[in-house]
């Protein structure tokens, strides 16, 4: 392994450590967020032994996937979908953490998606962020199973609130799921993840806290 590669090895590990010890061994997967990150980066991760690799953007994703062809992972799709840009994902998303409309549903139908699926809470009601109101859940989730589509479960990004708010999120996040027969809860980031495992979090989304700052500023609205 490479310095990179070393460095990358190394604090995957001690978030896999903060996982377990928050009660998350064995239920939680740790993906990590490359986003702005270059391929090479991904690479360097790859063999340091990490296999879930989120992005936010699509033609980023889509970059690296092609770049990356051939290798053994699986890549999450974590961010706003576009209708336009969701056919060129297809071939390459193993999960789809931000579903926010019907007609992305429809879509995904149309296009015969197998891949698992999350619908994307919000409950900031603020304009412009990803996500459906918690009261809106149930239906997309249903209109979803209707359509043929393997809807496992929900995601939320939390706002920037104090850990103990968001606690309650994740954990109203989580009965909502379970109210609805799901099981996959896609909860925390690297400033809350500790208290999304806690709560029942199956897929934690960590970016800084593995590869360090991101590079490049993140567009306006990446939520
Ligand atoms: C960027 C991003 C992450 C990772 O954030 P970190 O704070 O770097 O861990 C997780 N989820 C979403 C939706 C993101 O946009």
């Amino acid at each position: 392994m490479d310095s990179l590669a070393e460095r990358i090895a190394a604090n995957y590990a001690a978030i896999e450590e903060r996982v377990a010890d928050a009660g998350g061994r064995g239920r939680t997967r740790i993906v990590a967020v490359t986003k702005t990150h270059p391929a090479e980066v991904v690479r360097a991760a790859l063999s340091a032994g990490l296999r879930d690799f989120g992005e936010n953007y699509a033609d980023e994703l889509v970059a690296k996937a092609e770049t990356l062809r051939g290798e053994e992972l699986r890549w999450h799709m974590i961010g706003h979908l576009q209708s336009r840009a969701i056919k060129g994902l297809v071939p390459h998303v193993a999960v789809w953490h931000s579903v926010s409309r019907a007609k992305e549903l429809e879509l995904l139908a149309r296009l015969e998606v197998r891949a698992d699926l999350l619908v994307q809470v919000d409950y900031t009601g603020a304009e412009g962020r990803n996500g459906v109101p918690p009261g809106e859940v149930a239906a997309l989730v249903d209109h979803g199973v209707a359509l043929g589509l393997k809807v496992t479960g929900l995601m939320v990004v939390t706002p920037q609130v104090d850990p103990p708010a968001r606690a309650g999120i994740f954990a109203s996040t989580r009965e909502l799921g379970q109210s609805l027969g799901l099981g996959e809860f896609s909860m925390g980031m690297t400033d809350d993840f500790e208290w999304a495992v806690r709560e029942g979090s199956t897929m934690v989304r960590i970016g800084r806290a593995i590869f360090g700052d991101r590079p490049a500023a993140e567009p306006a609205g990446a939520r």
